[in-house]
């Protein structure tokens, strides 16, 4: 029987740690924040995806000495030059929840015909004394309006390109088949196996 490979996972989002969970069963042991006795907020002070994903990998591994894999992504919308960007969390304000984000994104695109965009992840992981990036890109347009109630974020507004559904109206598998976190994911599966880690 193969050994599961060990990880801590180093976001606070409950609803990345779901998907993820997800995509790593079988072959990881996944451990958590709580799990690991971290429970303060990491702030994100990096100016670009990259960086705010190494901050919070570099972090949890000089923490914890475990490998540690984190997450950082972003909507990418052409008309507005790309941005929420890095700031998607933040983009309606510091306080601002997801509700305000998506309701300042469609204001911001009202005039506008140009809807298309991309959700983008860059995850990093520690391993050791080294850590290496992966990433992954969901392009897809900005609706009009928001449809269905699952997954978090900008999910309500965004449809995969090739896809009938927005990311809120797919169950998790489906959601999986789409999203730039997955593709991301997939290339750090490969990277493991391949390493031969697990
Ligand atoms: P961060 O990666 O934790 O900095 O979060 C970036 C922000 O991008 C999230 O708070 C969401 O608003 C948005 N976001 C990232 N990934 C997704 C996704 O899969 N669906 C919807 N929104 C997302």
């Amino acid at each position: 029987m193969k050994i599961p490979f060990q990880l801590v996972l180093a976001t606070n989002n409950l609803n990345k740690v779901a998907e993820l969970n997800h995509l790593l069963q079988g072959d990881f042991k996944i451990l958590t924040l709580k799990d690991v006795g971290f429970d303060q907020p990491i702030e994100e002070t990096g100016t670009t995806l990259h960086e705010n994903a190494l901050i919070k990998s570099q972090l949890i591994f000089e923490k914890t000495g475990l490998p540690t894999l984190s997450d950082d992504s972003g909507l990418f919308v052409d008309a507005l030059n790309g941005q929420p960007g890095v700031y998607s969390a933040r983009y309606a304000g510091p306080q601002a929840n997801d509700q305000d984000n998506m309701e300042l994104l469609l204001h911001s695109l009202a005039k506008t015909t140009q809807r298309s965009a991309s959700f983008k992840t860059v995850l990093s992981f520690n391993l050791d004394q080294k850590h290496y990036f992966f990433e992954g890109v969901a392009a897809g347009v900005i609706l009009e309006h928001p449809r269905g109630s699952y997954g978090f974020g900008y999910d309500p507004v965004f449809r995969p390109l090739g896809a009938d559904k927005s990311f809120a109206e797919m169950d998790r598998e489906t959601k999986n088949k789409w999203s730039h976190r997955s593709k991301a994911l997939n290339k750090f599966i490969q990277f493991i196996e391949n390493q031969q880690l697990t």
